[in-house]
């Protein structure tokens, strides 16, 4: 008897855009050298300008999305690729919380414009950087500046088996639990912004005897105030503490909150 021939079964299309932000994101898919064949077999690259020249027109089953609002322009393009995604994952710290640009949003942008640029009037920008979910409704939200490669294949292949994706809201400290870390903190009064930090990159900082930066941004339910009281008890300002909060993910608002609060004057940008 003849095959009953079958139709080829549709790969999900998947959508990679670039928004306000240095692209490492993006890369870091590029650098999953031994799962990228894989990934490229399980879904059709419809849109990916750092790997592909190449366009396929939307609707879009997945769109990967880096980089946050800093412009008009970006605002508009946002709600147009919302349109066309069936599921919108924002990866990254500039996609999640406005990233290292969002510095702007607690100073005079005009300010900066006219301290770095030869020519400010070339620049067109909005006064704030701001998460792409602070546009668009977010299916879901990686954090990490860079996301780690290990939790975007685990959050694509979530997706593409319509099941939750295993990335757990916990704290750095239970990463250096798990790996038998010492706490840089307790052994050696190293501030560390670990207790307040989403896991995620592996333990990089403590396992190298420094304190963690904060990149994979807020856990859940963080308790920044009790952590930066003991950052105070260490020996450090207001301004040290402010500082300390203020980098990838300035804009997410437990760090954003306690910043304002230890921040006493705040500073100018010179006019
Ligand atoms: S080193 Fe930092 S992240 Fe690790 S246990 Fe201590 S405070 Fe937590
Ligand atoms: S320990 Fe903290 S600062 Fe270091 S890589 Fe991990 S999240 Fe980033």
């Amino acid at each position: 008897m003849a095959a009953v021939p079958t139709k080829p079964r549709r790969r999900p299309k998947l959508a990679v855009w670039k928004f306000s932000s240095c692209d490492g994101c993006q890369l870091s898919l590029l650098d999953c050298e031994d799962e990228l064949l894989a990934v490229a077999e399980a879904v059709e690259i419809a849109y990916f300008l750092e790997a592909t020249r190449a366009e396929i027109a939307g609707p879009y089953d997945i769109s990967l999305v880096e980089g946050s609002i800093g412009t008009a322009h970006d605002a508009a393009r946002i709600q147009q690729i919302r349109k066309q995604s069936k599921v919108l994952i924002t990866i990254g710290a500039c996609a999640t919380a406005g990233g290292i640009q969002a510095l702007r949003n607690f100073r005079d942008v005009d300010g900066f414009i006219r301290a770095v640029y030869a020519r400010p009037d070339y620049i067109d920008t909005l006064a704030t950087s701001t998460a792409i979910q602070d546009h668009v409704k977010v299916d879901f939200e990686l954090r990490g500046c860079p996301i780690s490669k290990e939790q975007l294949l685990e959050v694509l292949n979530a997706f593409l088996n319509h099941r939750r994706p295993v990335v757990p809201p916990m704290s750095q400290c239970i990463e250096c639990k798990m790996h038998g870390t010492v706490c840089v903190m307790v052994a050696r009064g190293t501030p560390c912004l670990g207790p307040v930090t989403q896991a995620g990159c592996g333990n990089l900082c403590p396992a190298h005897d420094r304190g963690c930066y904060g990149c994979f941004g807020p856990k859940e339910t963080p308790n920044v105030a009790a952590l930066t009281k003991q950052f105070a008890a260490l020996g450090r300002t207001d301004g040290d503490i402010a500082n300390a909060l203020r980098s990838f993910n300035a804009n997410a608002e437990p760090f954003r909150a306690e910043a304002q609060r230890r921040e006493t004057p705040p500073h100018r940008v010179p006019s």
